[in-house]
């Protein structure tokens, strides 16, 4: 049976041509770039350039790129540093929606006596911008704000909310795992301190992330050991990794418009599909102003985690916004956060598209999922009484 993965802001599949380039790097080319000789340092020329590309992708100078191991490190090393250099300072500010790789750290930090202030947003995802402006106050070290949310796609205006950061001298850091690679960044006159990336968002392989540190900003390293990355982050580089992300910015930078058109085009032609074919649907999330690649839809009365095993029957792989926990299904704190009724938030699909996608896939889903939703429908009782499941939550 075919895979149809409609799975992309959970990981990619690394691009061939990058599989093929980095292979060497395990068992040809194996040196350790800090090595003297020039067995190593062969390797560490690799490692110059992939920071040059990433930088020219970004619009950022090489000596800010810091290479990690993944969006979660990134993201806790930018939020601890800005804590540690600005140590006076207890109060940090973010949305109710981010990634865990944030929101989980912060829950964690306000239980060790720091304060965290959770930005909230309206029904169609956006931030509301002035409780952030209100909420930046002189006892805030940092601002840390998605760029685009895992699972509905939208955009938060980052490059505004940096600005208004920065007039009152607070540390402003974006997580922008998954944005880059599917829209333009350019930091160079932003007023973003840092952001974080995750390779396996973009089509490098898994293991390997950066942290943007603009120039000048103080840091205070999460990983410490060796000298590697101009003693930032410790740790014998992960040398296949950083050169096919390397790799990947070329390659998304080459493709973005013209991939960008096409993925928005079948995102689309799904979303308007499923919304025509199946009755009680909803896209969540403000279609507008969101990725190109990004889809969630509720469909009322069904769980999720129902639908994503009925998909699976026929190879069609996405994702549902409910985590099952202890025999409970908690409907994502994203959708509860954007007022989504409980009967929505819990049948909801995040679909995720690629640059290795087609029309032929998603004509397959159009082809399958309806029925999928008729029949998770009869079964339930809810559908079937014409009334709302989980009234009473
Ligand atoms: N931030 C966002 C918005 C994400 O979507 C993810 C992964 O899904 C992460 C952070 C964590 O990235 P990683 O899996 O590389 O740790």
């Amino acid at each position: 049976m075919k895979t149809i993965y409609l799975d992309n802001n959970a990981t990619t599949q690394t691009a061939p041509e990058i599989l093929e380039e980095i292979v060497p790097y395990f068992h040809e080319e194996y040196g350790n770039p800090s090595s003297a000789y020039s067995f190593g340092g062969r390797v560490a020329s690799k490692i110059k350039k992939a920071r040059e590309q990433v930088a020219a992708f970004l619009g950022a100078e090489p000596e800010e790129i810091v290479f990690t191991s993944c969006g979660t490190e990134s993201d806790n090393t930018a939020v601890l540093s800005a804590l540690a250099t600005r140590n006076d300072k207890r109060h940090i500010v973010t949305s109710r929606v981010e990634h865990p790789a944030i929101r989980s750290l912060c829950a964690h930090l306000e239980r060790k006596g720091r304060r965290v202030t959770e930005i909230p947003v309206d029904g169609e995802g956006h931030l509301d911008m002035e409780r952030y402006r209100r909420s930046l106050t002189p006892d805030t070290a940092l601002a840390t704000l998605m760029w685009a949310n895992n699972e509905t796609g939208v955009l938060f205006p980052v490059e505004e909310a940096a600005r208004m950061a920065r007039e009152k001298g607070i540390l402003f850091h974006t997580d922008a795992v998954q944005a880059v690679g599917k829209i333009p960044v350019r930091l160079k006159d932003s007023a973003i301190d840092m952001l974080s990336l995750s390779g396996h968002k973009l089509h490098a392989p898994k293991g390997v992330g950066v942290l943007y540190v603009r120039k000048g900003t103080k840091f205070s390293p999460f990983m410490i050991g060796g000298h590697q990355e101009r003693g930032r982050r410790g740790g014998t580089e992960n040398t296949p990794g950083i050169i096919g992300l390397g790799m990947a910015c070329d390659l998304a930078a080459a493709k973005m418009n013209e991939e960008n058109a096409r993925v928005s085009a079948l995102r689309d032609k799904l979303e308007d599909g499923l919304t025509r074919s199946v009755p009680n649907c909803r896209v969540n999330g403000d279609r507008a102003s969101r990725l190109p690649n990004t889809s969630n839809i509720s469909f009322e009365f069904v769980e999720g985690e129902a639908i994503l095993l009925m998909m699976d029957e026929f190879g069609i792989c996405a994702s549902s916004g409910s985590a099952c926990t202890s025999g409970s299904l908690q409907p994502s704190h994203v959708l509860r956060a954007m007022g989504v009724p409980f009967t929505m938030a819990h049948g909801s699909i995040r679909f995720s598209l690629s640059i290795h996608n087609t029309e032929e896939e998603i004509d397959f889903v159009l082809d399958k999922v309806p029925h999928i939703i008729g029949r998770l429908r009869e079964m339930s009782p809810f559908w079937n009484a014409g009334r709302r499941t989980c009234a009473a939550s």
